[in-house]
């Protein structure tokens, strides 16, 4: 049988289009194999949010080469799309393929079994406005089913080189992501992870539909337990999506909800399109009618002119808006990008210390949040066992507003809704009392095989870490 490794740098996207590869192969008759082995063919998914996201990349594809050089090595990604160039003068690299037409890279790959001639199969992504539709009905390794649901961005803020790799928004087809949701909630899932670049701009790019309804029409998908939207910019947080929030019981208690930076002059050069004013109301409006959410954020430290007052400024703003927890990333350079050429770049000593100061407050603010709830029950999707121990007794999983929860439970009930009662708080996790067990009967998702090879790159805008 012939055998496909898989590495995959960077954001959930990322992860999520592997995935939609390997079924690819999949039907194909493939078999799975893991990176470090002799494989037939090498898939590197790539990431170039940052430099060193284009470095690893690098990296990973002379590992593949080595591995085996017989091998079809295939390279994809948002490296792949910005640098084709570049990645093609590796010798042994014989395919590349941006960030769309992957649902020809089999055709590719038979033609490179008869002819072994590099193939450059990149195309111009800016005039792309078709979604790639690439189906994942089921995921390897996962109890939360992640949904792709748009590619691409408008925003262009100045630090990020995302659109240029990804393309303009493009919503995929409301009918095609329903279809997608029955299937995995068929094959056993509770919970959907609704994914994509710009994941909150769904529907910008359509006239009559919009994310409120994408929502509404999922709240009505039979089995379904719960939705979570992985990233949403604060102005995309409509009244249409608030009324969805507060009326669907599927929705969860939690929004990952980008800030960047809590100074207005740095979100100004930044070019995101809020005041720190507008992004407080926001965030008020949702705790009035959520109460109990957690809200999560990304930020930047160290962005070029970030002066101690906007930082001291920031610094203060983050503690106000109460963030159930903060991704703090150091402000790292992308060629190509905006920021990347402004003068006043951070030394990196500051940058660190400034890391280090969000880094604490974000501890902080996570254990004050997790208190609020000793002694609650909540429902708990356990994901697998605790510290991947299989036969410690211990599970591990997420509550809808996002707490991590580990507590004494069976390894049939993974994938499936327990209420467990908050016995202790902690800053990553917290430890909990099984209430009540999952209904028998349901589909359980315990005996999944090995996922794909990831590594987790940060990436601006998006809560890599918070859902992956
Ligand atoms: S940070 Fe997010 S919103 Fe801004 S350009 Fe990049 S992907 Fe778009």
């Amino acid at each position: 049988m012939a055998t496909v490794a898989f590495h995959t740098l960077g954001c959930k996207v990322n992860f999520y289009d592997t995935e939609a590869i390997w079924q690819l192969f999949k039907q194909e008759g493939y078999e799975q194999v893991d990176f470090e082995s002799a494989a037939d063919v090498y898939v590197v998914n790539t990431c170039t949010v940052t430099n060193t996201g284009d470095k690893k990349s690098r990296q990973m594809i002379r590992r593949a080469i080595r591995r085996n050089p017989e091998a079809i090595v295939a390279v994809t990604g948002c490296y792949a799309q910005t640098s084709p160039a570049e990645i093609l003068a590796i010798p042994g690299v014989d395919l590349v393929i941006g960030t769309q037409d992957r649902d020809k890279i089999m055709p590719y790959v038979k033609q490179l079994e008869q002819e072994r001639q590099p193939i450059n199969a990149v195309r111009n992504i800016m005039k792309t406005r078709a979604f790639e539709e690439l189906d994942v009905p089921d995921f390897s390794d996962r109890t939360r089913a992640f949904l792709k649901i748009q590619e691409g961005c408008n925003n262009f803020c100045t630090f990020c080189i995302i659109p240029w790799s990804r393309g303009l928004m493009r919503s995929r087809e409301p009918q095609s992501v329903l279809n997608q949701a029955r299937m995995l909630v068929d094959a056993g899932y509770q919970e959907i992870v609704l994914t994509g670049i710009h994941t909150g701009g769904y529907g910008e790019d359509m006239e009559d539909y919009s994310l409120a309804k994408l929502l509404w029409d999922l709240d009505k998908v039979d089995g379904l337990k719960r939705i979570r939207i992985s990233s949403i910019e604060a102005s995309q947080i409509t009244d249409e999506v608030l009324e969805v929030l507060q009326a669907s019981d599927k929705m969860c208690r939690h929004l990952h909800i980008p800030l960047q930076a809590g100074d207005d002059e740095v979100l100004k050069r930044m070019r995101r399109k809020y005041t720190t004013e507008q992004f407080a109301s926001k965030i008020e409006h949702i705790h009035r009618i959520m109460p109990g959410v957690a809200i999560t954020t990304d930020v930047i430290v160290g962005f070029p002119g970030e002066t101690d007052e906007m930082f001291r400024r920031s610094y203060q703003f983050m503690e106000q808006m109460k963030f159930s927890e903060m991704h703090v990333f150091p402000y790292s350079k992308r060629t190509g990008t905006p920021a990347a050429r402004m003068e006043d770049q951070i030394d990196e000593e500051i940058k660190n210390a400034r890391v280090h100061e969000l880094i604490d407050l974000s501890e902080r603010m996570q254990l004050s949040y997790a208190e609020t709830f000793v002694g609650q029950v909540l429902e708990v999707i356990p994901e697998r066992d605790y510290k991947g121990q299989p036969g410690s007794g211990l599970l591990m999983g997420y509550s809808d507003n996002y707490l991590q929860l580990v507590f004494e439970g069976s390894e049939d009930w993974i994938g499936q809704v327990c209420r467990v009662k908050v016995t202790e708080a902690g800053v990553n996790e917290c430890r909990g009392q099984l209430v009540r067990a999952p209904e028998a009967g349901a589909v359980h998702l315990s005996s999944r095989a090995t996922g794909t090879d990831v590594s987790v790159e940060t990436i601006p805008g998006q809560a890599a870490k918070a859902i992956v």
